[in-house]
């Protein structure tokens, strides 16, 4: 057993070390990452021993058991593969309202009969030891019931972005797993990607001098039939504000290290009523911080564009594209920012594995889901009324 503990220490350790000289002094240790998490857990010796219990043992270390709810795209073509890289947590489990993708999961990842759940089955994972991380995939207006739900099956919790359809559902959602002693993330991949990561450093150390402006924006032409869940206002809550704009939001709020005390916004025109009935078309919006920088952004459902940039006083810098899964592309005023393109799924899970193990602060956490919420739901009201909106968080 000593042993064991020792080569899991040491390969932790490899891990976060490997991090930082790939990365230098990144997402961890800049202000973004002291968001204080709400859900503590009872404390680091009890979940370690949890875990020995508990955890798969590949002869050299302790992985966490995740299951996955909600099979759709992203946990099918992005979740599941990065889940065969990651070194501290698996594929454990999944919960799918759909018997022949279980059938398929169930052999493509070999996943035992025991580990597999419905949305009826779903609360009895409180009694599966091989469960020990919720990761919520389903459509967003779905993420707050299914967090309280797992909280209370005591495991912890990933939901997937944005948190909520509401600030009181974050609210819920925070709750639950601050009473049920469990961690809550939200699926912020970004913080865990070189460029990102970059971008923190040059803006909130100031590389470049104060910054006085960010330009973001996240698009594309959504396709398929106008009554899927994205363009449903109770299951998406809102178009591509709350799917996409979100990493505007998040971009600019981690370019500064602080969050924006106002917010002007317009509504885009609607070319596809078919599609645009229930949710906005585009949308486009201005965040103020407190020290006169501003940042510009814009969605939209119908082009396609990908960019965050930033100016200081002495230098800019640019992603394009910014946002996505892979291929994302840097430079600054120095020139290219050669970093590499990393599987940030992968890292953003392992991370929130070792905050479990380790009992450490989530750079992710459901406070940061919660602020952001509460940001899109002023933008829509600076959109809604025309009036310039002040951000309370
Ligand atoms: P999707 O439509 O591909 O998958 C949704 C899944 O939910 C499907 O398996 C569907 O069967 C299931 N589901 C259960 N109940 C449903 C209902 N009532 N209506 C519709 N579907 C229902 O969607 P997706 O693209 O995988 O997105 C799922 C979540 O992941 C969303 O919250 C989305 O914002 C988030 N997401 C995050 C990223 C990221 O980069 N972090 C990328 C894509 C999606």
């Amino acid at each position: 057993m000593k042993q064991t503990i020792f080569l899991f220490r040491h390969n932790r350790r490899k891990f976060l070390k490997d991090v930082s000289l790939a990365f230098g002094a990144t997402a961890m240790g800049l202000p973004m990452a002291s968001f204080a998490s709400s859900c503590q857990s009872s404390g680091s010796d009890k979940e370690n021993t949890q875990v020995e219990q508990t955890g798969q043992d590949n002869g050299q270390n302790r992985k966490l058991g995740i299951a996955l709810v909600g099979l759709g795209n992203y946990a099918t073509n992005q979740l599941a593969p990065a889940l065969q890289e990651t070194e501290h947590c698996y594929l454990a489990g999944i919960v799918t309202g759909t018997p022949s993708k279980a059938e398929t999961w169930k052999r493509k990842y070999k996943i035992p009969e025991k580990n597999i759940y419905n949305y009826e089955t779903y609360d009895q994972i409180a009694d599966n030891p091989d469960i020990d991380i919720i990761y919520i995939v389903l459509p967003n207006g779905m993420h707050a019931e299914y967090t309280v739900r797992g909280a209370r099956a005591k495991k912890h919790i990933i939901s997937e972005k944005p948190m909520a359809t509401s600030v009181a559902d974050c609210q819920r959602m925070i709750e639950a797993c601050k009473e049920n002693k469990v961690k809550l993330s939200i699926g912020y991949r970004l913080h865990f990607e070189p460029h990102h990561q970059r971008v923190m450093e040059l803006g909130q150390q100031q590389v470049y001098g104060p910054v006085q402006r960010i330009e973001a924006e996240d698009s594309f032409v959504i396709g398929g039939s106008p009554d899927r869940w994205r363009l449903d206002k109770e299951l998406a809550g809102g178009g591509p504000l709350m799917d996409l704009g979100i990493y505007c939001v998040q971009g600019a709020i981690y370019t500064m290290g602080k969050t924006p005390v106002a917010v002007t916004a317009k509504f885009g025109e609607v070319t596809r009523p078919d599609f645009f009935d229930e949710v906005e078309q585009s949308i486009n919006w201005q965040m103020e911080f407190a020290d006169g920088a501003m940042a510009n952004c814009t969605t939209s459902y119908n082009k396609n564009q990908n960019l965050l940039y930033g100016k200081a006083e002495k230098g800019w810098w640019r992603l394009q594209p910014s946002f996505g899964y892979s291929g994302i592309q840097g430079e600054t005023s120095e020139g290219p920012m050669n970093l590499p393109n990393v599987n940030q799924q992968a890292r953003q899970m392992d991370d929130f594995a070792l905050c479990i193990l380790d009992d450490r602060e989530i750079p992710v956490p459901g406070e940061m889901g919660l602020r952001d919420v509460r940001i899109l739901e002023s933008i829509y009201e600076a959109a809604r009324t025309g009036n310039r909106v002040e951000i309370k968080v």
